[in-house]
């Protein structure tokens, strides 16, 4: 027991979350320190795709998820900006499992930490310093605690306190795009498309909306242009004027929609590129810290559970005799081809659906094609590579 590893999670969102709950599951000791007073995700959706609702289900979460999420399947489109249809939108894996939900974050976050030992989270507690030794890691908090463990994940979000400890942090690249979000009763719009993805594709701009809460809420966001950075937050108020202007023309379905935005949030898109490296020693980078990507595939969280999976079966039986420096190194080698690649292919995504081609027909066609790319996402088993790496497969 006294040779347990105990790995410290900074950061409480729900790449942090996921990772405890991953961790926990396999038995390994693990602390979560988040900056801020209570726990919680403010209203907005975001999807769980195939690849990450797999791991998941196999940590016991299959009921809990499928009680809050909204199942998201058939007749989910790509379609033009007058609501011509593009192509089909893939909800599901190889195997035809529509494992995916249009989830609150709130409601994804609340499932998480309720498995999580209660007494395993400590919230008030913001990070401001990092330290390291052979045998151990020191973190400080702002509110003067201080705590040791063997490993620090930095779960820290895009604005990372904890990355110039591993690599000389550049600012996140503003996209020059915001989006627009807010959700709509369900009830307000009684015809909407049932259970479905609908993506409107015009000149640098794109709609899109998707059901959460057991589809009694619609998920929707516009994606537009600005001159000026927007900051980058789940809670800064948008304009919903200009929200309705910046779609005026477009599929009298959006129009509609559209008049029934009470209020509306917007976030400015920021990425980064891939990072030279996500461990330095006993730290180690996860989700948006290590590989903050635009939102065009829907990935973020995803690849953010992914990691917390990767790391918890690369971790499962150590000891502090291990060499856990390598196990980290590792980690890294094993996740950062994957999300390099979906960093990637979001940038590009987005070039599609904001219509930045010069010939549309060539852009309708990757559309089409887009399940390809999804089907790789999708089948990803990272619990069964992540073995494969561990047992020296
Ligand atoms: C419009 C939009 C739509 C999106 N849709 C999707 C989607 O459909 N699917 C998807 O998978 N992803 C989506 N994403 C991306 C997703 O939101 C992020 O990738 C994800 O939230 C990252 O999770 P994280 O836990 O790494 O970071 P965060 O969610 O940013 O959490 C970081 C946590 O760390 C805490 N923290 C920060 N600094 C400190 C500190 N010093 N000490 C202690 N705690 C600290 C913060 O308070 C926060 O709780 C979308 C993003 C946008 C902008």
């Amino acid at each position: 027991m006294g040779n347990d590893i105990h790995v410290a999670v900074v950061g409480g969102g729900i790449g942090g979350l996921a990772a405890a709950v991953a961790l926990s599951r396999r038995n390994i000791n693990v602390s979560v320190y988040e900056q801020a007073k209570t726990l919680g995700e403010v209203g907005a959706g975001i999807f769980i795709y195939p690849n990450s609702l797999r791991q998941l289900e196999r940590m016991g979460l299959k009921d809990a998820l499928a009680a809050v999420g909204a199942r998201v399947g058939d007749g989910s489109k790509y379609r033009r900006m007058d609501g011509s249809v593009v192509g089909s939108i893939l909800t599901t894996d190889s195997t035809g499992w529509n494992g995916m939900y249009g989830m609150h974050r709130a409601d994804i976050l609340n499932v998480l930490a309720a498995h999580i030992p209660a007494n395993a989270i400590y919230t008030d507690h913001r990070c401001v310093d990092f330290m390291q030794d052979d045998q151990c890691t020191h973190i400080t908090f702002e509110n003067g605690k201080t705590t040791q463990a063997d490993i620090v994940i930095a779960a820290d979000g895009i604005h990372s306190k904890l990355q110039k400890y591993v690599v000389d942090q550049l600012p996140p690249e503003y996209s020059g795009f915001r989006a627009y979000r807010g959700l709509i009763s369900r009830e307000k719009l009684p015809d909407w498309y049932p259970g479905t993805h609908q993506v409107w594709m015009g000149e640098n701009k794109h709609f899109m909306v998707f059901p959460v809460r057991r589809g009694e809420l619609l998920n929707y966001v516009g994606f537009v242009p600005t001159i000026n950075e927007t900051i980058e937050s789940w809670s800064a108020i948008g304009d919903k004027d200009e929200l309705t202007a910046s779609f005026s023309g477009w599929d009298p379905k959006v129009g509609e929609l559209l008049t029934k935005v009470e209020n509306c949030f917007w976030w400015g898109l920021y990425d980064r590129k891939p990072l030279n490296r996500w461990v330095n020693g006993r730290l180690t980078l996860l989700g948006d810290a290590a590989h903050a990507m635009l939102p065009h595939l829907g990935q973020g969280v995803n690849q953010a559970i992914e990691d917390g999976v990767a790391l918890a079966v690369l971790l499962e039986g150590k000891s502090k005799d291990d060499p856990i420096v390598d196990i980290l190194k590792q980690y890294e080698a094993l996740r950062h081809p994957r999300t390099d690649l979906v960093q990637a292919e979001a940038r590009q995504n987005g070039m599609r659906y904001d219509s930045r081609y010069t010939d549309l027909n060539q852009r309708d066609r990757e559309i089409a094609d887009a399940a390809v790319f999804r089907r790789v996402l999708y089948d990803y088993d990272v619990e069964r590579i992540a073995m494969e790496v561990r047992d020296g497969l």
